[in-house]
């Protein structure tokens, strides 16, 4: 076992895997197997109202019928919030709260690479405000770091983002702070997520030189796109994924990234095969691709042609 690389996948429980979040499970685990390392499973249910018992189960029958079985206990971050809490007090000197209102800030602000940047308003204390939320304060310095796939991403977080959000004024933890401080828990080396989390990337790096944890490597592979060019999500209505799609799937999937067939046999010797075939060189370097007929096939939808 290859202590050297520790990789994981990091569902949300809203819904069933779709062939979006399958293509990014199926290259984190390729990924994680073809280099001999450890591959981790962490259930991110912090937007509680959202998340539901049976899209985790679902979830866990998919990745176990795909034969992408993970190590170690699974974790969720819904246990997870003393630790958040202990990162945002190891910060304390950095944070600082905010009782700005969405709209305010949507108003005063010029768009950045991610939505508004926050103008700083409560930098100098609250005034007459309550405070809402908690926010970082970012500087002037360029964030940089290089891709395995997308190359060199730059960000100057005070003119791109602005002092972001880490504790959200409904009481949950932001994403941002979440995944550095559990990716720093587990000690992952190798992130391989979909690149529309490039532009996320650098904030999180932020976190964790403030947190005085690592930075692991960064693999962003392509999300795939319906006909429209949008994102495939549930709110797309992307296709679901289930643990008997494997087999029909696995092939076309593997194209998307670039990698060749599997050929015939069962599951098991195709994913062996996979593995032995991973290049995540070959993955086109781009932050999306059209699913094509990834998409349009229904089979789990009520559609049965089988
Ligand atoms: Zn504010």
């Amino acid at each position: 076992m290859n202590r050297a690389h520790i990789g994981r996948f990091a569902p949300s429980p809203t819904g069933p895997l779709h062939v979006g979040s399958m293509l990014t499970a199926l290259a984190s685990w390729l990924d994680a197997r073809a280099s001999g390392g450890t591959w981790h499973l962490r259930i991110e249910d912090l937007d509680t109202p959202r998340c539901t018992a049976a899209a985790e189960r679902d979830i866990l029958q998919t990745l176990a019928g795909w034969g992408l079985h993970h190590d170690g206990p699974l974790t969720r971050q819904s246990n997870r919030t003393a630790a958040y809490q202990a990162a945002l007090s190891q910060m304390a000197a950095h944070v600082y709260p905010c009782g700005c209102s969405r709209r305010e800030i949507a108003d005063s602000s010029v768009r950045g690479i991610d939505g508004p940047v926050y103008p700083g308003t409560c930098r100098t204390g609250l005034g007459e405000r309550e405070a809402r939320a908690v926010r970082v304060r970012v500087d002037d310095a360029d964030i940089a770091f290089v891709d395995r796939l997308q190359g060199e991403v730059r960000q100057r977080l005070s003119r791109d983002t602005g002092d972001f959000v880490l504790h959200r004024a409904d009481g949950l933890f932001a994403y941002q702070l979440a995944v550095v401080v559990d990716d720093a828990e587990l000690g992952v080396t190798d992130v391989v997520r979909g690149a529309d989390l490039l532009d996320s990337t650098p904030r999180q790096v932020y976190l964790q030189r403030l947190l005085g944890a690592p930075t692991p490597r960064y693999l962003h592979v392509p999300v795939l796109l319906d006909a429209s060019g949008e994102k495939l999500s549930k709110q797309t209505l992307a296709r679901a994924v289930g643990a008997a799609d494997a087999p029909e799937l696995l092939d076309l999937l593997l194209a998307c990234l670039g990698q060749p067939a599997t050929g015939p046999g069962t599951l098991p010797d195709r994913l062996q095969r996979a593995v032995d075939a991973w290049r995540p060189a070959q993955i086109p370097a781009l932050r999306g691709i059209p699913a094509g007929p990834l998409h349009t096939q229904t089979s789990r939808q009520g559609v049965t042609a089988k």
